[in-house]
């Protein structure tokens, strides 16, 4: 993409509604705009972003076997009294009426609107287990939207459903998501660690929050220094086995929210307790029959006998994790994107935009970016070169390539990662090497 066709609206001045740095770097970086409050419109490089967060959670999901799904954004009332939940749910729920005065809903989650297809569906013990997801926009009307996309009103979500024939199997699907979870946020950059999250008012439910530590997170929470240090589980991982021990090795560690943890009966002391604070990108939860029961999720077992199925549902907060992502990854300059997540791998700087050399040597490096594959922004503007390097800097792009007419008489290009002090000179004539390294990668 050339800087000077793109649609980048950078700012210099910090804006003074933004609290948090994400939401300050969000908007200053040309990433976001705000449409109405909690409620905002995605720019090119920031749903670059999104995009790329979406498709490792895409990945990550079919892995483990999960099938994707697109449910409507907008729900009839219907499902929601069935499951008794169209009047608990409040003021959250953001209630429409239709022409024909019918009552509707923009979905804040989709275990109604999944179990009713389900229920309707599938009849057989025989056409178990499924694990069915969708990433769509939900709508929550929160009392307090703040900290940009972080606590939006409108904002994306993956969600899953399990349904499975008895307890045994649907903890085996509990687990498929914990490990799929651990594996979506580390492809991340980002270090979100389980932590026992309050089950509400049915016994035996199992839950877990997954909880990036960041100053700023909403919730303050107490872990065992170990799990920091844990590595998420590798590509070996082979979802059709027994899962439970890799569960059982985080689980096993104390983390709580300030919900759940007890000082006085917390194990872990000293220094290997971490206190901070974090945020909530993720959450999964098995809850038995508390939807398939009242929607009438039953199947026919394998002696004829009525089977209601056993649920789980898991959620990640997609647009919520790019601030986060930006709340672990950031300096003074700006944001550094983890190569997973950049909205361009490589930025390019020419110096001297209008100098035949330097721009004759900037297109073909240009060009044989492109030829490889590699995502690049050609900064190909006539501004002042401080601007530029501001600008890269800011918008968070993982390597840069600076052309200038002294690099160009020696030979050599400047190449720089981002969030490194690093900036080594590389010869022209060996940036072939350097790209195919990173088309590689
Ligand atoms: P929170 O306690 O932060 O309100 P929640 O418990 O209501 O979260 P879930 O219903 O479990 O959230 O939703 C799944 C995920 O969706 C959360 O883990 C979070 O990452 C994300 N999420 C929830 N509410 C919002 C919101 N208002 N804006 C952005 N993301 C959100
Ligand atoms: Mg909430």
């Amino acid at each position: 993409m050339r800087r000077s066709q793109l649609f980048l609206p950078t700012l210099k001045e910090t804006p003074s509604e933004a609290k948090i740095v994400s939401h300050r770097l969000m908007l200053r970086a040309g990433l976001v705009r705000q449409s109405a409050a909690g409620i905002y419109t995605w720019l090119p490089a920031g749903y670059r972003v999104l995009r790329k967060i979406e498709q490792i959670v895409r990945e990550e999901q079919d892995r483990a076997g999960a099938q994707e799904v697109l449910m409507p954004t907008i729900q009839s009332a219907e499902v929601w009294r069935k499951s008794g939940r169209y009047d608990d749910y409040g003021k959250e729920m953001l209630r429409i009426v239709d022409r024909h005065d019918r009552e509707m809903l923009f979905g804040p989650t989709a275990e109604e609107v999944i179990t009713d297809i389900v229920a309707n569906e599938i009849t057989s013990y025989r056409d178990l287990p499924k694990n069915l997801y969708n990433i769509q926009w939900k709508f929550r009307d929160e009392v307090r939207p703040r900290f940009g996309v972080m606590r939006g009103r409108e904002f994306l979500m993956k969600d899953n459903y399990s349904f499975d024939l008895d307890y045994e199997s649907a903890r085996h699907s509990y687990n498929k998501m914990f490990v799929a979870y651990l594996r979506t946020y580390a492809r991340m950059g980002l270090t979100a660690i389980p932590m026992a999250a309050d089950t509400g008012p049915i016994g035996g439910d199992l839950s877990h929050e997954f909880i990036v530590l960041a100053d700023t997170g909403e919730s303050a929470v107490f872990c065992d220094k170990a799990l920091l240090e844990l590595p998420a589980p590798g590509d070996e991982v082979d979802y059709d086995s027994d899962l439970g021990s890799t569960v059982e090795t985080w689980a096993s560690h104390y983390a709580a929210t300030d919900e759940k943890h007890d000082p006085d009966n917390c194990p872990i002391s000293g220094d290997q307790l971490v206190t901070a604070r974090g945020i909530e990108v993720g959450h999964i939860f098995y809850f038995g029959t508390k939807y398939s029961e009242p929607l009438g999720a039953t199947v026919q077992g394998p002696d004829g006998q009525k089977i209601t199925l056993e649920m789980g549902s898991y959620g990640i907060g997609v647009s919520r994790l790019v601030g986060a992502i930006i709340e672990a990854s950031h300096d003074d300059a700006g944001i550094i994107w983890p190569e997973s997540v950049a909205p361009w791998l490589v930025g390019l700087i020419n110096l001297k935009a209008g100098d035949s050399e330097c721009d004759a040597a900037s297109e073909k490096i240009y060009a044989d970016l492109r030829a490889a594959g590699i995502e690049a922004l050609y900064d190909d503007r006539d501004e002042r070169a401080g601007t530029k390097f501001a600008d890269m800097d800011l918008v968070g792009i993982p390597w840069q390539l600076t052309i200038g007419p002294r690099g160009i008489k020696d030979g050599k290009v400047d190449v720089k990662r981002r969030g490194a002090d690093e900036k080594v000179e590389l010869a022209i004539d060996a940036l072939d090497d350097w790209i195919a390294e990173r088309a590689g990668s």
